[in-house]
């Protein structure tokens, strides 16, 4: 898919803008605090509906302003579509070629987007909750009913969490409660564990061979799922069932001394490595850069293998982190099949010379110039 253009009113540092004419690879320069990452964020929120900053809305809209607007029109396999979206304090309201949308969720997907942005390092870097994040948030977005289950377990881990807190140190603990629990808590954690080995099988195949590309076949990146029990292969829903119940089991007196739920999807981790090596502990900051990268380039695979169309990628800060031949190998790996935007502060820190025919638009103080 690919964004012709976009208008935003009160978004941000933006009180009005209108840009035409995008192109394949869009380049915004300027200089800190101008407005670039808003730009980016726009889009992304017209794909979403919410930022990847911030879960407060109010955010988004301009001090000035009252209520915030995004929109664009966008070419698709199957025609053009012109997206609306309002950000106010009372709501969202969402628009597809004019007709306002009941359900944000029909609105959502209209346009698909892969953000890189800096913070994405962490998926990396950071802790296993992030790891946790990543995969629930990728996942939810090609396979909706994942996150029904997600859900699911949440609340159920919440209520057997209380349960075991209020069972802690008391003789007169009410087992049999506790069983109940457990049946939901595996059941839809069984659910959660499938379909994320399914996914890092899909993701493993993608970020290999792109990660491959980038590095000039120097790096062999490798994705390996850490579940809290078990094997990683596995994926029978019953022989799971009967795994994550004998662990439970084991672990009984230990969470009851603990008052906390030991075992389960939300104790999953992600590991990573480069030519054997796990990345979090010997990787150098541009392989670990390169890494998150590869695992967000994958994504569009993946998304392009579920919806049948490419989305849109949006590169915040990335690019001038890389060296002269990763950028070039990123630009290329891409070209002419998705719609790039890429910020950076300076063009001279872009020197991929695939970059020469892009299409540049200067940001500075909430306005663009070309
Ligand atoms: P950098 O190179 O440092 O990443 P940037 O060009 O990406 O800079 P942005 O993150 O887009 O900068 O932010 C630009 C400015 O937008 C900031 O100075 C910030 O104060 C301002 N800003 C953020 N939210 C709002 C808002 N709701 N209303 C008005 N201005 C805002
Ligand atoms: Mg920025």
């Amino acid at each position: 898919m690919f964004v012709n253009n976009i208008s935003l009113q009160h978004y941000r540092n933006y009180e009005q803008l209108q840009l035409d004419s995008f192109g394949d690879v869009n380049l915004l320069i300027g200089q800190n605090a101008q407005g670039k990452t808003n730009l980016l964020e726009a889009i992304f929120v017209l794909a979403l509906t919410k930022s990847h900053r911030t879960s407060k809305d109010r955010e988004l809209i301009s001090f000035q302003g009252e209520s915030a607007h995004i929109s664009a029109s966008v070419e698709k396999k199957y025609g053009p579509l012109k997206l609306d979206l309002t950000l106010s304090p009372q709501g969202k309201k969402a628009k597809i070629n004019g007709l306002e949308q009941r359900k944000l969720s029909n609105f959502i997907g209209s346009l698909n987007v892969v953000m890189f942005a800096p913070e994405d390092l962490e998926i990396v870097k950071g802790t296993p909750g992030v790891r946790r994040r990543f995969l629930d948030m990728e996942i939810g977005q090609v396979q909706p009913g994942y996150l029904f289950h997600l859900q699911q377990y949440q609340k159920v881990l919440h209520q057997r969490n209380n349960l075991l807190k209020q069972m802690w140190g008391k003789d007169n603990g009410e087992p049999g409660m506790l069983e109940v629990w457990d049946q939901q808590l595996v059941e839809h954690g069984v659910k959660i564990i499938k379909k994320r080995k399914q996914f890092i099988i899909k993701l493993q195949r993608w970020a290999e061979t792109i990660h491959s590309g980038i590095t000039n076949g120097s790096e062999a990146l490798e994705l390996v799922y850490l579940p809290s029990f078990g094997d990683t292969e596995e994926e029978d829903e019953a022989y799971l069932f009967d795994q994550f119940m004998i662990k439970l089991s084991q672990m009984r007196e230990q969470e009851l001394r603990r008052g906390m739920t030991l075992a389960g999807p939300h104790r999953d981790d992600l590991a990573f490595y480069i030519n054997g090596k796990e990345v979090h502990t010997y990787g150098s900051q541009g392989q670990q850069r390169t890494t998150a990268l590869s695992l967000k380039l994958a994504e569009i695979e993946l998304i392009q293998e579920e919806i049948g169309e490419y989305p849109v990628l949006l590169l915040d800060d990335v690019l001038s982190e890389l060296d002269p031949y990763r950028q070039t190998q990123l630009i290329e790996t891409f070209q002419s099949r998705v719609q790039t935007f890429i910020t950076a502060t300076g063009i001279e820190s872009l020197n991929a010379d695939k970059l020469k025919n892009a299409s540049i638009f200067r940001v500075h103080e909430g306005q663009v110039g070309s």
